[in-house]
């Protein structure tokens, strides 16, 4: 009897020694989702919420990425975009949140960020090296209006009101992915975290003791640096001119374009946006792109909590005035 009752026990106790003692340390993962990188390095308990911490971000990322790519015809941003003229068409409320956040970016910037610039983006294949000539831009164009878009969170639809009129998220659903992402791993209990995906990533709290060190890319050398930016509970974005190009005659065909004229952004080379989540800083770096640098530091400047870098055409580099230049 007695020996029944402490065998067990025995058992129970000699499992726990032998079982590897869980510990708090640092996980990281990477991933390619959304065709970019994504990679993930968060501090937790024990691994067992490492790991699990971990797949809830790719998993989170996956779902964005069905919903909002155009690259699948299945997705929901596919269906709008194949049957927004006719009809509202009934979206996920994720897809909503994103376009009305966007619709807030091309209201400020008078349209510099405008995600119908797709209904003449849509015309490049910079993989194939291919683009639209003049007359297709200018029969296109018409397209491109962000007051085309009507939302109904109501009833969570969107509508365009044009013939013609595409959007596609990609200035900003990876930002997005991102802020979800850092939600569900605060939801987890999780409290120091990177996320990053391509040009797009966010901070939680700080890499316990220090600040995280986010790096700058020097637009023309993938290899350094422009500049280190130490950062804690915020988030940061980068965007280039490098990501996705063909050249054609010395001139470089990228994947940022003017709304209003259906072509690459000229000014500025690369623009880094920092501040409270990434959803905004990835529409942000890619409005400061397209304003370039004057009217890029004057929208920043306006916007609390907001500073930016940028690389223009001549390789020079500016801070915003909260930014110090590292000596
Ligand atoms: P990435 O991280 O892919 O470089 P960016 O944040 O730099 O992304 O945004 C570039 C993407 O934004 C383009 O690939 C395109 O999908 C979209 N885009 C391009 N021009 C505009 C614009 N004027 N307004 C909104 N979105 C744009
Ligand atoms: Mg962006």
């Amino acid at each position: 009897m007695r020996i029944g009752l402490h065998l067990p026990a025995l058992a129970v106790l000699l499992t726990l020694l032998a079982a590897p003692v869980a510990h708090a340390d640092w996980f990281q993962r990477e991933e390619a989702i959304m065709g970019t990188r994504v990679a993930v390095e968060l501090w937790a308990d024990d691994p067992v919420l490492g790991e699990r911490a971990m797949s809830t971000v790719i998993d989170e990322m996956r779902r964005t990425d069905e919903l909002m790519s155009t690259y699948k015809p299945e997705s929901q941003l596919s269906q709008l975009n194949e049957r927004g003229f006719e009809r509202p068409v009934v979206l996920d409320p994720g897809i909503i949140e994103v376009v009305e956040r966007a619709l807030e970016m091309s209201r400020i910037s008078d349209g510099a960020f405008d995600v119908t610039y797709a209904s003449v983006g849509y015309l490049y294949d910079y993989r194939a090296h291919r683009r639209p000539t003049d007359e297709q831009i200018t029969a296109a164009l018409p397209g491109v209006d962000y007051r085309q878009v009507e939302v109904d969170p109501g009833a969570s639809t969107i509508r365009f009101l044009r013939k013609g009129v595409r959007i596609d998220l990609g200035g900003i659903a990876k930002g997005y992915a991102v802020d979800r992402a850092i939600e569900k791993l605060r939801a987890l209990g999780i409290d120091h975290a990177m996320v990053n995906a391509g040009g797009d990533t966010r901070l939680l709290g700080d890499r316990r003791g220090k600040p995280w060190i986010v790096g700058v890319r020097d637009p023309r050398n993938e290899g350094r640096l422009v500049t280190r930016l130490p950062l804690e509970d915020e988030a940061i974005s980068t965007s280039g001119d490098y990501e996705r190009y063909f050249e054609e005659d010395g001139v470089r065909y990228h994947h940022i374009l003017v709304p209003g004229t259906g072509r690459a952004a000229r000014e500025v080379r690369s623009a880094t946006v920092i501040g409270r989540d990434a959803t905004l800083t990835d529409a942000l770096s890619t409005t400061v792109f397209v304003l370039g640098v004057e009217r890029g530091m004057e929208l920043v400047a306006r916007m609390a909590g907001v500073e930016a870098v940028i690389v223009d055409a001549e390789g020079r580099i500016y801070y915003s005035s909260g930014l110090e230049p590292p000596q």
